[in-house]
């Protein structure tokens, strides 16, 4: 059966920016080195380099797989420390690119094969990679086209016939409602949320027989002037936001100097203390209450968050046992809730141009999206007793 590529139509147009890029994919974050790698280099026999790759690399013991095996030491700065003086990557210079791990190869190349499809996207923790497909003004499209031969490697997922359909219409659902721009974005993910919620409702085999009609429902809400009104009763939650913001913006680590920088500067006001904003709940309501009318009128704000979703929606999602669509809506619904945290706490300084808004979105995406604590954790935050899922994901989303 001949293979096919599905990609969004950015993907072809990025090249790395090397020695122009303002945040190295060498630094700032842990550098994993998969298995057959890690072993070669401890096995390697090249006098220029054999020494210094047995001593800066080392093994992850918390590796969840066979591509998080080991990793490169970073030195004090945060940077590889298989990098010369110039910034130049010492095992390509002496080795050759084919030395390189799996994870130097493909970055920032996100890449699964689904039965016969190969699917490619872009991570947004690259600079180069985020201003592709956040900058996309019509929103992000996408192309299908017979596929070439691979010239990386491709995880692999295999969906039987149910799955797959069951995932296609999922998938376009949740694209074709976020880039319907009718209505602000909030709403378009409290509709995919109400669809989520029907869908908990059901048992398993059920949902795979009715997703389809269901769409058939929800979809043309998305253009219906009526929408708000559905939601007018819903009331934002500001101790939840603001336990969000406390862990998100003060207490999490993150070797990203790019995001501590803009993290640090979020919910700064003249006239007010810091610790006022995170520990007293009315105060941090009136600063959401005096810049949310800004934020919900700013066009490229709504495009970015637009243009993140459905990119993390294409790259992310793939209905597997271990992750299906409610769990990933948790997921979307709070990515989106941590960036706009990040945006409005940064709004009364920055001009939120195209530049402030991929730097944002890029240092939160290097930051937070490769830590393996930093999601589940914030999930946890916003669990409340008594409600499901998805209500907790709906409830967080209304600001
Ligand atoms: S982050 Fe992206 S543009 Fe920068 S060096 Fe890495 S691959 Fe190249």
């Amino acid at each position: 059966m001949q293979k096919t590529e599905l990609k969004p139509s950015y993907y072809d147009q990025f090249t790395c920016i090397g020695g122009a890029c303002e945040d190295t994919c060498c630094a700032g974050w842990r550098i994993d080195i998969d298995k057959k790698s890690y072993q070669k280099y401890k096995n390697e026999k090249n006098p220029e380099i054999k020494d210094a790759l047995k001593k800066n690399i080392q093994r992850n013991r918390q590796g969840q797989n066979d591509l998080q095996y080991g990793k490169f030491k970073l030195d004090p700065d945060g940077k590889c420390t298989m990098l010369d003086e110039e910034n130049l990557c010492t095992i390509q210079k002496t080795l050759g690119e084919k030395a390189l791990c799996h994870t130097c190869t493909i970055y920032p190349r996100q890449n699964i094969q689904i039965n016969q499809t190969f699917e490619k996207s872009l991570d947004t923790s690259c600079p180069e990679a985020a201003r592709l497909i956040l900058l996309n003004k019509n929103g992000i499209d996408f192309i299908e086209d017979e596929a070439d031969i691979p010239t990386f490697s491709f995880n692999y997922l295999e969906q039987q016939d149910e799955i797959r359909d069951y995932f296609w219409v999922n998938r376009m659902f949740m694209i074709q409602v976020l880039q319907n721009r009718t209505h602000p974005i909030e709403l378009r993910l409290l509709l995919i949320g109400l669809y989520m919620k029907k869908l908990e409702s059901l048992p398993l085999k059920a949902r795979y027989k009715q997703a389809e009609k269901l769409v058939a429902t929800y979809l043309p809400l998305a253009s219906d002037p009526e929408l708000p009104e559905m939601f007018k009763e819903f009331k934002p939650n500001y101790v939840k936001h603001q336990q969000l913001a406390k862990y998100f913006l003060k207490s999490f680590v993150a070797y990203s100097e790019r995001f501590r920088l803009v993290a640090g500067l979020a919910f700064e006001e003249k006239d007010l203390q810091k610790t006022d904003i995170f520990e007293n709940t009315q105060t941090f309501e009136s600063f959401i209450k005096k810049y949310r009318p800004i934020y919900k009128n700013h066009e490229e704000i709504q495009m970015v968050l637009e243009n993140y979703l459905v990119n993390l929606i294409f790259s992310s999602y793939h209905e597997k046992k271990s992750q299906d669509v409610l769990a990933f809506f948790s997921y979307l619904t709070i990515q989106f809730v941590l960036l706009r945290l990040l945006i409005i706490g940064n709004i009364n300084k920055l001009q939120m141009n195209e530049d402030d808004l991929v730097t944002m979105i890029q240092a939160f995406s290097k930051a937070g999206m490769h830590n393996n604590h930093y999601i589940p954790t914030s999930l946890e935050l916003i669990s409340l007793t008594g409600y499901s899922k998805i209500s907790q994901a709906i409830h967080i989303l209304v600001l």
